[in-house]
C-alpha cells in the first residue's frame, strides 16, 4: 500500500509543471505541500514550514509516508492548477522569485501567495495604489548609522525627508531615474534594500531597511509598479509584459578588486566594484553614497575589451586583468583566480551584448557627468527604450 503511493508520488512529480518548484522554479522538487497541492524545493519547503501548518502542510516525497487521500489531493491539484488559482491576479509589476534570489523575496512571495492570498484578493495589493508613505531606516551619508526617515512615493517620484516627520524634503527623485535592488548580504540586514539614482549626473546610492519584510517588499513592488505605469504612458504601444524587464536591475556582479592609477608604476588600491547593467562603478567602501568613478561599458566592436594580464610596463599583482575602453585603460586585480574568472565572464558578457538606445543615453549621461555638465532629463526620457 505504502509502496504503491510512493510510486504514484514519484511519477506525479515528473509531470510537466510538477517537475519545477511551484515557488522558485528549481528543478526536481523533493517536497510537497499536501493541503495546497504543490511540489516545492527544499528551500521553499522550509519557508512553508516556518509559516506554519495553518497555511501549508509539508511532506518529503521520499522520506514520509503518503496515504491515498493525500496522493489523490496532489493528483487533483498539482503545480499548474495551483498557479492558476494562487497567482490568478498577480500584477505584472510584482516580482516572482527565482532560485537563489534574496530570502526576503522568497519568504514574502510565499506569504503573499498562500498566507495573505494577495494574488486572489486584489484589494490586498497595496503596492498598486500609486501612493505609498512611510518610514524606513536610512543609512546616513557620512557614517554607518541608520536613522528613521519619512519616504513618500507619489506623482511619479520618490521623496525622502531630512528628519522623522520632518517637513524638509532631502531629495525628489523622478521614478524614471530610480533603480532598486535587495542587498541583504552587503548591508548585513535581511531586509536591506539599495536605491540608486542619478544626482546631477553622478550615481547616488541610498541604503534602507525596515524591520518588517512585508513592508520592504511592499516598497520594492510599489516602486516597480510606479515605474511600470510611467513606462506604459511613455510607451503606449509596448505591452506591460514587455516593459517588466526594465523595472529594476539586480547588479550583475559586485566585490573587492584592486585597481591601479592611469600611469605605469601606479600602486594598486583596494576598491569595491559594482557592475550595474553597462555601468561599472568603484567605491572606497561597499556602502558609500557615491562611487569614486564610473566606467561605461560599450560594445566590443567599439574598442572595448577585457583580458587577463597587464599592459607592458604595469605592475602585476595577484590575478590581474585589464579593461580597455576608447578613453582609458584600467588595470585591475582579483584576489583569486576564480574571482578573476567571474569578473572576466561578467564584463565579457556585457561587452558582447548589443547596445540598446537607452544604453547610448546612459553613456551620454556618464560622459556629461565626467565633464561636469548636467545631463538633459528630457532627452533621457524620450530615448529610454
Ligand atoms: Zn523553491
Amino acid at each position: 500500500m505504502g509502496d504503491r503511493n510512493a510510486r504514484r508520488i514519484s511519477e506525479l512529480v515528473k509531470r510537466a509543471g510538477n517537475n519545477e518548484c511551484a515557488d522558485c522554479g528549481l528543478e526536481n522538487p523533493e517536497w510537497a505541500s499536501f493541503n495546497i497541492g504543490v511540489f516545492v524545493c527544499t528551500t521553499c519547503a522550509s519557508w512553508h514550514r516556518s509559516i506554519g501548518t495553518h497555511v501549508s502542510k509539508i511532506k518529503s516525497l521520499t522520506l514520509d509516508r503518503w496515504d491515498d487521500e493525500q496522493v489523490e489531493g496532489m493528483e487533483l491539484m498539482g503545480n499548474v492548477k495551483s498557479k492558476a488559482r494562487y497567482e490568478a491576479h498577480r500584477p505584472a509589476c510584482y516580482r516572482a522569485p527565482r532560485t537563489g534570489d534574496p530570502p526576503v523575496l522568497l519568504e514574502q512571495w510565499i506569504r503573499a501567495k498562500y498566507e495573505r492570498q494577495e494574488f486572489i484578493n486584489v484589494d490586498k495589493q497595496t503596492y498598486l495604489e500609486n501612493h505609498l508613505e512611510g518610514e524606513l531606516m536610512k543609512k546616513a551619508r557620512v557614517d554607518n548609522k541608520y536613522y528613521l526617515r519619512k519616504f513618500i512615493l507619489s506623482d511619479n517620484s520618490l521623496k525622502y525627508y531630512s528628519k522623522q516627520n520632518g517637513r524638509e524634503v532631502r531629495a525628489t527623485i523622478p521614478i524614471s531615474d530610480v533603480n532598486v535592488c535587495l542587498a541583504p548580504q552587503k548591508m548585513k540586514h535581511d531586509t536591506g534594500m539599495q536605491l540608486t539614482y542619478l544626482c546631477e549626473g553622478s550615481t547616488r546610492h541610498l541604503f534602507v531597511y525596515h524591520d518588517s519584510g512585508e513592508d520592504i517588499i511592499r516598497w520594492y513592488n510599489a516602486i516597480r509598479n510606479m515605474k511600470l505605469n510611467w513606462l506604459m504612458v511613455a510607451y503606449p504601444s509596448v505591452s506591460a509584459e514587455e516593459l517588466v524587464p526594465y523595472l529594476t536591475n539586480d547588479f550583475v556582479a559586485e566585490g573587492w578588486l584592486s585597481k591601479t592609477g592611469p600611469r605605469e608604476g601606479d600602486a594598486y588600491r583596494r576598491r569595491w566594484f559594482t557592475l550595474d547593467d553597462r555601468k561599472l562603478m568603484y567605491h572606497d567602501n561597499p556602502m558609500d553614497a557615491y562611487p569614486k568613478g564610473e566606467i561605461f561599458l560599450g560594445h566590443k566592436d567599439n574598442q572595448y575589451s577585457v583580458q587577463e594580464g597587464v599592459p607592458r610596463g604595469h605592475k602585476e599583482q595577484d590575478f590581474p586583468f585589464s579593461l580597455y575602453t576608447p578613453n582609458r585603460n584600467f588595470v585591475l586585480s582579483a584576489a583569486t583566480s576564480e574571482d578573476r574568472a567571474r569578473w572576466l565572464s561578467a564584463i565579457g558578457a556585457v561587452l558582447e551584448r548589443a547596445m540598446r538606445p537607452q544604453d547610448n543615453q546612459s553613456k551620454a549621461d556618464m560622459e556629461a557627468a565626467q565633464s561636469n555638465r548636467k545631463s538633459s532629463r528630457s532627452s533621457r526620457i524620450l530615448s529610454w527604450l
